[in-house]
């Protein structure tokens, strides 16, 4: 029966064949992944899958919810990443950096709250130099040695990414967008390639750090073909966090015009992620909270064990702008990590309070 030609009418019943058999071999044919993305009953497929997926999250990680203070410290960035409302050509986009000792008072804010991981993301900003990422990271090292440092500053040398550890950081957050080169070359400029993008994670994950990957669901020109693609390589690469999240349009990049990725395939993807990847740190991530009030609790029920509260000052938040409509840009940092807590125990799991490391 799992060997059916691709010309037969899809059962539900064969879905749910293809979702045990997922669960139990964490992998399928790349036609059996065809058939699950783009099932003709998604909303009975996203409900079996999301009890599989549960299931597995249960048993590598009980209901723990691991929760990670995000600080978007400069907005400021030279790439031109068609989909990002942070891109170099947006002129509108209003430019702001945070100062050293304004990321550490984010830093013991969030420590006071309870939060023993600080998650640096930002632009690729030229200011940020080797040198001052790593005074900046080994000052928070010596000032919080009990949490882990997480930095999402996009692509660099080889030998900038050993000397951020060398300061003291634990992990890095690098989504490759798509491993398709055609595709990838549809989202970027010619100056970027994912073939840079995947030496930076080889990079980093040679160099020992707990590595993440990642890429948005519904991006324009997304194929599900693609998105199989997009399995492949992780499977290859074998990261220890996964981040991924609707595409949603900025209204002054080029893809102002374009679809946001859909709640019900960004679940679907989710499900099918902690069932390939059951050890996986998987965010459920704010873009999913965006096009969908309930989205970050279904994230969480679909197989996601991550949040992420923004640790940010309120007065910059409005400004780290990837995507229109992007929420919690109001909140103040305590109010956030509260309501994230009572949402994350209305989906029924419990919110716990240390590193949360990779459970390989
Ligand atoms: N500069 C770093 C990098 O390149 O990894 C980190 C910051 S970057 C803005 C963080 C992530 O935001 C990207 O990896 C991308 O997947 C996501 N993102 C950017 N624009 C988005 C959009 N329009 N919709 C959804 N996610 C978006």
């Amino acid at each position: 029966m799992i060997n059916m030609t691709s010309d037969k009418k899809i059962t539900i019943a064969y879905i749910e064949e293809l979702i045990a058999k997922l669960a139990q071999e964490k992998n399928l044919t790349d036609e059996e992944f065809v058939t699950l993305i783009a099932t003709p009953y998604p909303e009975e497929t996203n409900k079996i899958l999301a009890i599989a997926a549960d299931k597995v999250r249960r048993q590598h990680y009980g209901d723990k919810v691991y929760v990670r203070g995000l600080i978007e410290f400069t907005n400021y960035c030279k790439n031109n990443c068609y989909y990002c409302g942070i891109r170099a050509g947006n002129c509108k986009a209003q430019r702001y950096r945070l100062t050293k000792e304004e990321i550490l008072a984010c830093c013991k804010e969030g420590y006071k709250l309870g939060f023993r991981t600080f998650v640096l993301q930002g632009g690729e900003d030229p200011y940020y130099t080797d040198e001052r990422v790593c005074d900046l990271v080994a000052t928070i090292r010596e000032a919080f040695p009990d949490c882990a440092i997480t930095l999402s500053i996009g692509e660099k040398s080889r030998e900038a990414y050993a000397a951020y550890k060398q300061a003291g950081a634990d992990r890095y957050l690098l989504r490759h967008e798509t491993a398709d080169e055609l595709h990838y070359g549809k989202l970027h400029p010619e100056s970027m390639s994912l073939a840079n993008r995947k030496r930076c994670l080889k990079d980093l994950k040679e160099l020992g750090y707990q590595v993440g990957a990642g890429f948005m669901v519904g991006s324009p020109y997304q194929t599900i073909k693609n998105l199989v693609c997009d399995i492949r390589f992780l499977q290859e690469l074998q990261p220890d966090m996964i981040g991924i999240g609707p595409f949603i349009h900025h209204k002054d990049t080029p893809f102002n015009a374009e679809a946001d990725g859909s709640l019900s395939l960004s679940l679907r993807m989710l499900s099918i992620l902690r069932l390939c990847f059951p050890y996986a740190l998987l965010p459920s991530t704010t873009a999913l909270g965006t096009i969908a009030p309930n989205g970050r609790e279904l994230g969480l029920k679909a197989g996601g064990n991550v949040v992420m509260p923004n640790l940010s000052p309120t007065s910059v938040r409005k400004h780290y702008q990837l995507y229109d409509n992007k929420i919690c840009t109001g909140e103040e940092s305590a109010q956030c990590k509260s309501c994230l807590e009572l949402r994350v125990k209305a989906a029924g799991y419990t919110i716990v309070s240390d590193r949360g490391d990779v459970r390989k």
